[in-house]
């Protein structure tokens, strides 16, 4: 058993790193910042000890290990030298109860702390031609395209990305699509090359992200998640807001579907992930009502009229769209066009639009 540093806790967690030559440096207070601005927590250091002059929290290394992953106290040293490889005594075989984590991934963190992330990645990034000239094949301007803020998947380069966010005082852990490769260095998951699209929420915030996979006919469109990685985290269903809240609104499937009907039409449009993914939906509804949100107009792809899968889902959001008080009607296009994005835009030009 060796000596734990603050440094490899600090690395461990996926807190931003010190500053150059500096021992004590402050980051946002995980118990008082509400504000993602705001810096309370110190870290120091030298002397291995942490502090918030705030609202008072602190302790040592196992303390600040313990306040971000929910591990009691008194587990925390073995859960660190576990992971840290440094540790004779495996957790899981010492203590059979969940006190210790058997899994490797981390808890979500709040939407602030992802947005910020999300945000300083995607600023890293660019849109490749290719992908620009798809978008624009969609019937979206460049201007359009700069403003959803969607990015390509770079082919090389994440660890060195994840090492500049933590630099810049950028959380990674708990945020969906990082995790720990076997040397310990954080990096972002790498699968197929695609389309990055943010995905918002009613204040505009990026709750998480998808990748629209190039060259791909199933499942096209998969969540960025780092479950079942080394100290990764799973992503939600979010639904995603497109536009701002309004009485009335579209409701269709898939962020890069509502972004563009958004973007086409004006309208402000709400999607869920998918029918069969409702679990967000009832808390977004919740939360746009008190907006004062009154009625839904439903645009799911047309393909509901024959696929009894997509049927039942649909069926669900009905009765959801019910129970939660609303007003909604359906958007009923011409069947030729899967979707109210491609009638649209075939619609505008007079012309059918080739995928
Ligand atoms: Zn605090």
């Amino acid at each position: 058993m060796q000596y734990i540093h603050m440094t490899d806790v600090v690395n461990l967690l996926g807190l931003p790193a010190p500053p150059q030559d500096r021992s004590s440096y402050y980051i946002r207070c995980p118990c008082c910042d509400t504000d993602p601005r705001k810096r309370h927590l110190n870290i120091n250091i030298s002397k291995n000890v942490f502090r918030c002059p705030r609202c008072g929290a602190s302790g040592g290394v196992l303390d600040l290990y313990s306040l971000y992953t929910g591990t009691p106290r008194g587990a925390a040293k073995d859960a660190i030298n576990y992971k840290l490889g440094t540790g004779s005594v495996v957790p899981t075989v010492k203590v059979k109860s969940s006190a210790v984590p058997t899994v490797t991934e981390y808890p979500m963190t709040d939407v602030d702390t992802r947005d910020a992330t999300y945000t300083a990645l995607l600023g890293k990034l660019s849109l490749a031609p290719d992908h620009r000239e798809n978008l624009i094949r969609r019937g979206l301007t460049d201007e359009e395209i700069d403003v959803l803020g969607y990015k390509t998947t770079p082919v090389l380069g994440y660890v060195s990305i994840a090492a500049q966010l933590q630099v810049e005082g950028l959380y990674l852990s708990g945020v969906p699509g990082f995790y720990r490769r076997d040397d310990d260095t954080w990096t972002f998951i790498h699968e197929k090359r695609g389309i990055l699209i943010p995905v918002r929420d009613v204040d505009g915030k990026i709750q998480g992200l998808q990748i629209r996979r190039d060259n791909v006919a199933k499942r096209k469109f998969r969540w960025v998640s780092s479950a079942e990685k080394k100290d990764g985290c799973k992503a939600e269903g979010w639904t995603h807001l497109a536009g701002a809240v309004q009485s009335e609104i579209i409701l269709t499937e898939g962020p890069m579907k509502a972004d563009i009907i958004h973007v086409l039409s004006g309208s402000t449009v709400l999607a869920v992930p998918g029918v069969n993914t409702l679990k967000q939906l009832k808390l977004t509804l919740r939360r746009l009502k008190d907006c004062g949100l009154q009625k839904v107009k439903t645009a799911f792809d047309m393909d509901l009229l024959t696929n009894i899968n997509v049927q039942n889902g649909y069926n669900n959001v009905l009765r959801l769209l019910n129970d939660e008080g609303l007003r909604y009607g359906t958007y009923l296009w011409d069947p030729r066009y899967k979707g109210l994005d491609d009638y649209i835009w075939g619609h505008c030009l007079g012309r059918h639009r080739s995928e």
